[in-house]
């Protein structure tokens, strides 16, 4: 169980069966894990329809549990990762920016009511950093930095063999940091926040705001036709050569690398995990990530046994994470 003091991972003796929820913007996806098996058995996935109110997606979940793991409950534990800030102790979600109608809600205890089993839930990047550690691209590590990038950026961090969570359970917000005191407003509503400046919305607009500006592009009829550019498009075209869309790309990755410079500073970590969506750009994003990086940083030393690398698991960074905590906290 987590407890605010200490939160130290450590395996358990007995045998758990394991129901992994990742609760996303888009899909609800569960998946069972027995017998500390670390991959799944079976599997549901299901569309998490915006318009549905937590009531709606507690009864997926509920159903999902009901389909996946068998009648008898002793051994079962639940895991669930949540797109938002939430106290991991209290078992309460404070909000999901991209689930309407989520404010405060006791998540634990409302699927603990219903499914007879203990039940943990954490933030989606966090636990996302918790799959790549223990399963992915962090294996072995015991100081990891993880970083999403998708249309936001999250984060999680593993200090000392343990999963940094701050007092109310909501450190590793690391696409919630400064960078640009004059930027662009945030997901979150602050001004210049890495996320507001970097992810996948972020290199969007930057590309449509210098084809504006007048520089050209292979994607300049697309947009005088009026169809909307997303930061896949601009990423095609950076494979395909566009050096504007590289232009764009590089930039992110600049803003990116200078902040990990400043994550290296605080936590110095063996490992950076990056993850997400534009992670799949691989060496347009990160070769300039990587030397903005190693241009920023204070002391060699840092970088001495750094090592970068892509994740590992995919779109089962959630799930799988999701398992890990269930089973080991
Ligand atoms: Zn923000």
């Amino acid at each position: 169980v987590y407890s605010r003091t200490t939160f130290t991972l450590c395996y358990t003796a007995a045998m758990l069966n394991v129901v992994a929820v990742d609760l996303g913007g888009t899909n609800l996806r569960a998946a069972y894990f027995p017998d500390d098996d670390p991959r799944p058995h079976s599997q549901t996935k299901t569309p998490t329809k915006a318009y549905e109110g937590p009531e709606a997606v507690v009864a997926r979940i509920v159903r999902s549990i009901e389909e996946l793991a068998p009648a008898d409950r002793r051994e079962l534990r639940i895991g669930v990762g949540v797109p938002g800030p939430l106290d991991p102790v209290a078992g309460v979600v404070f909000e999901t920016p991209n689930l309407p109608g989520w404010l405060n809600v006791p998540l634990k205890q409302l699927l603990q009511d219903h499914c007879q089993a203990a039940v943990v839930i954490g933030n989606d990047a966090n636990v996302a950093a918790l799959g790549e550690w223990r399963h992915g691209a962090a294996r072995g590590a015991n100081d990891v930095l993880y970083l999403t990038i998708s249309t936001g950026i999250g984060g999680g961090v593993i200090t000392g063999g343990r999963l940094l969570l701050g007092v109310k359970g909501l450190a590793g917000e690391l696409g919630h940091m400064l960078v640009d005191p004059d930027g662009a407003v945030c997901g979150c509503g602050q001004r210049g926040h890495l996320e507001a400046e970097a992810a996948g919305p972020a290199i969007a607009r930057k590309f449509r705001e210098r084809l504006a500006a007048g520089e050209s592009s292979e994607l300049t009829n697309r947009l005088n036709a009026s169809a909307e550019i997303s930061a896949a498009d601009v990423g095609r075209a950076a494979e395909a050569g566009d050096p504007l869309a590289r232009s764009v790309i590089e930039d992110a990755a600049q803003i990116i690398g200078r902040q990990l410079a400043s994550l290296v500073h605080a936590f110095n970590p063996q490992v950076i995990v990056v993850g997400g969506g534009v992670s799949t750009l691989g060496p347009l994003l990160f070769e300039p990530m990587e030397r903005a990086l190693r241009n920023g940083i204070m002391h060699p030393a840092y970088l001495t046994d750094l090592k970068i690398v892509p994740a590992a698991l995919g779109d089962d960074a959630g799930l799988i994470g999701a398992m890990v905590l269930a089973r080991e906290i």
